[in-house]
């Protein structure tokens, strides 16, 4: 499959996304507006101000083709150590590192169905390089062995379900066996990555411009900002037509696109978002009074009951794919993560997996613009 691509402006490497293959080839943030983190306003790492976030306010910089974690920027940088090299520095152990993935993603806070955690690797080998990933493909797992990484962490679990063999006559047991011939661990940050504070949904939310934003669904064992989904408001009101451009240049390219339902000039201004497959929130949605629910994975009769259902059209939808609205956080989680190690005095180096894993590579329209 090919790398996930730049739509938007191709002007190379905005100093957000990270690029470890030094070939460009990795897009998220398609014509470059979506607020990062660091930039003072989100929730997400870099800004100093939840509980769980990573960093003290320093820039969390992402420069050259990797994070090492180090760049504390010039401006922001609280102590002298930060800015040294992480080479410098001495690597975390996996234990190390998977204190830090609880602080900022607590296992409490996945869904009871969930499976999250490590899946492999030993907590007393050494972590000098993390790739964070949507899916723990074997693509993936190739790219991760090729870049030297000890540790992946992907967003989607390897094994959901119980499993009676990980024999390398599967693909799942094939990846068990290269993840662990190849000396790197796998560790699944999934509902917990989506629920916290910086997670999944949050980034999308401020990719977009919310503001005042709260969970669409309150964890049940959380803080009050943590949860599934979010729901916040647009500095000013827009049409749905250029809402959903909004949305599709922040994604990166994919085959499927974005779908909307609804007036393309209806204007919205509440918008409730979920990424990864939402449409188990439309209660909340509706509770929400949303004008727009931006989610991926909409099936036809949810969808279509909630059109049904909705009051003077509202919510309209905004149907996303699911790889690409999670591969949003992706960047934003590694800088979280590559902050509170650094934090704790470690080096190591972190990136972002560079392959497209959505799992649609074209789609025939009719093409009706306008
Ligand atoms: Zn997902």
């Amino acid at each position: 499959m090919e790398p996930v691509e730049r739509r938007g402006d191709g002007g190379g490497n905005d100093g957000e996304i990270v690029d470890h293959d030094g070939g460009g080839g990795i897009g998220g943030r398609n014509d470059g507006g979506g607020r990062n983190a660091g930039d003072g306003g989100g929730r997400n790492a870099g800004d100093g101000g939840g509980r769980r976030n990573a960093g003290d306010g320093g820039n969390a910089g992402v420069s050259g083709n990797s994070y090492d974690g180090s760049a504390a920027g010039s401006a922001g940088g609280r102590d002298e150590d930060r800015s040294a090299p992480a080479a410098q520095r001495p690597a975390p152990t996996l234990a190390d590192v998977l204190l830090a993935v609880e602080e900022l993603w607590p296992a409490s806070l996945a869904e009871d169905w969930d499976a999250v955690g490590l899946v492999a690797g030993r907590p007393t080998a050494t972590v000098s390089r993390i790739m964070f990933a949507v899916d723990p493909t074997l693509e993936v797992i190739e790219e991760a062995l090729d870049w030297g990484a000890q540790l992946l962490i992907s967003h989607h679990p390897l094994l959901m379900k119980g499993v009676h063999s990980v024999a390398a006559t599967s693909g799942k047991g094939q990846a068990v066996h290269r993840l662990i011939e190849g000396g790197c661990a796998l560790l699944t940050v999934h509902t917990n990555g989506d629920s916290a504070v910086g997670g999944v949904s949050d980034v999308l939310a401020d990719a977009l411009g919310l503001t005042d934003v709260v969970p669409l669904a309150p964890a049940a064992r959380g803080l009050p900002e943590e949860g599934i989904g979010r729901v916040g408001q647009l500095a000013t009101v827009v049409s749905l037509g250029d809402f959903a451009e909004r949305v599709f240049n922040l994604l990166p390219a994919v085959a499927g696109g974005v779908r909307v339902s609804g007036d393309r000039r209806a204007l919205i201004r509440r918008v409730a978002v979920c990424g990864g497959a939402g449409d188990s929130l439309f209660d909340a949605v509706r509770n929400s009074a949303a004008d727009v629910y931006v989610t991926a994975d909409l099936r036809h009769h949810p969808a279509s009951e909630a059109r049904e259902s909705a009051a003077q059209g509202r919510p309209y939808l905004v149907d996303m794919s699911h790889f690409a609205s999670e591969w949003l956080w992706l960047p934003e989680a590694a800088k979280a993560l590559g902050n509170m190690l650094t934090d704790q005095q470690f080096g190591v180096e972190l990136c972002v997996s560079q392959t497209n894993t959505d799992p649609w590579d074209f789609i025939l329209t009719p093409g009706l613009g306008g």
